[in-house]
């Protein structure tokens, strides 16, 4: 049984940061997260630029978690990945935190950091359609150049389809958007914009059937049903923006009493800790007054909870960690930076 300081679940933003910031404080700290990849819900908007993050230019999203990732790695935490932690129990004064896929995990310290919990796109129903996500059936957009001059099909009329709408403008050659409902539900701003260029937006209208090409291999055809009537769109690319599922279902054993409200949060009794000891929210997931549902926000948490869980395991430490600036730490790592800049 490897005994671990800080164990975090879910390797968002959130999670990221209490990472680095668990191995600053010199806690042995282990991430488990349940998608093949690092990065959270970031992953979903990899081609958006960052403006709001504080004292970082705009910055693609997609360099921003590789920045994110790669500080989080500084002091090496054990990443687990494919693994969705199902519940945490509690046995003496060590927590037992078991997945869906049988491993079992042991820490002093929890810090949940399951954000939203866990979004996977509501893809279509159609059968077969899973085959041509290997090659032009998406549901989002993790290279742009992907699109250049491409005949694009959009289906989907919330927010996050019309942001791609609107950003494949300069890229795609032509777009249709098509939505079922009988209004798109985006922001006005955006829909103008796709109106000025002309786009052709065609509500109440689905997709029925997806057409191969000769070789089975992609889409070539769209067959779309409006009012009844049917038609085929020929496309290049496919883009399906429906919305995502999100799940939030991990569960504590009986007797841990852990509060949490009506949208799943856990409450903050302050500095990010659960009505249980030992357990911490970070990010998303964590509910307070005042608290910031944004990347920035996610940042703070990471720093309260990793304090709070320091500060639990070490009564006597420092509430905080010594500033980056002046912490020894760093020194050696200082000297090779300069001396190849
Ligand atoms: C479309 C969109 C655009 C956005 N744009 C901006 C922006 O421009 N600026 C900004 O500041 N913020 C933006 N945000 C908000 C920002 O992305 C979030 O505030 C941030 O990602 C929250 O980070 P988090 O780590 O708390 O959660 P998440 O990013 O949701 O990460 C949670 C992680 O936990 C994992 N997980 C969940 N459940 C489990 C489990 N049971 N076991 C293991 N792993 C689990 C998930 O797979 C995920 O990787 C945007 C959000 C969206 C949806």
């Amino acid at each position: 049984m490897e005994l671990y300081d800080v164990t975090i679940i879910g390797g968002g933003p959130a999670g990221l940061y209490s990472a680095f910031y668990s191995g600053l404080r010199d806690l042995k700290t282990k991430i488990i997260e349940h998608h093949p990849q690092l990065g959270g819900k970031v992953n979903i908007f990899l081609e958006k630029m960052l403006w709001d993050v504080g004292g970082q230019p705009p910055i693609l999203a997609e360099t921003f978690v590789k920045n994110l990732i790669e500080q989080a790695m500084t002091f090496q935490p054990t990443v687990c990945l494919e693994q969705k932690v199902t519940m945490i129990d509690k046995q003496d004064d060590l927590f037992v935190i078991q997945t869906e896929q049988g491993h079992t995990h042991y820490s002093k310290t929890v810090i949940i950091a399951i954000g939203g919990g866990i979004l996977e796109p509501m893809k279509l129903t159609l059968e077969g359609a899973e085959k041509y996500e290997m090659t032009n059936l998406h549901y989002t957009i993790k290279e742009m150049e992907r699109f250049r001059n491409k005949n694009v099909l959009l289906s989907g009329g919330g927010n996050s389809a019309i942001d791609w709408a609107v950003e494949l403008l300069h890229v795609a050659k032509h777009m249709t958007v098509i939505y079922r409902g009988d209004d798109l539900k985006a922001h006005e701003a955006q829909i103008k914009k796709l109106q000025q260029h002309g786009v052709t937006i065609r509500l109440q209208t689905e997709i029925q059937s997806l057409i191969a090409n000769e070789q089975k291999t992609a889409i070539d055809e769209v067959l779309i049903v409006s009012n009844g009537m049917e038609e085929r769109l020929a496309v290049d690319d496919v883009l399906v923006c429906h919305g995502f599922n999100r799940e939030v279902s991990l569960d504590v054993a009986k007797g841990i009493d852990i509060k949490r409200n009506e949208h799943q949060q856990f409450e903050s009794i302050g500095q990010c800790k659960t009505t249980v000891d030992g357990i911490y929210a970070v990010g998303d997931i964590v509910a307070y007054a005042d608290k910031v549902y944004l990347l920035v926000g996610t940042f703070n948490d990471a720093v309260l909870a990793v304090n709070s869980a320091k500060t639990y395991l070490q009564p006597t430490a420092n509430p905080y960690a010594m500033v980056s600036s002046h912490n020894e730490k760093f020194h050696a790592r200082n000297r090779e930076i300069l001396a190849t800049t």
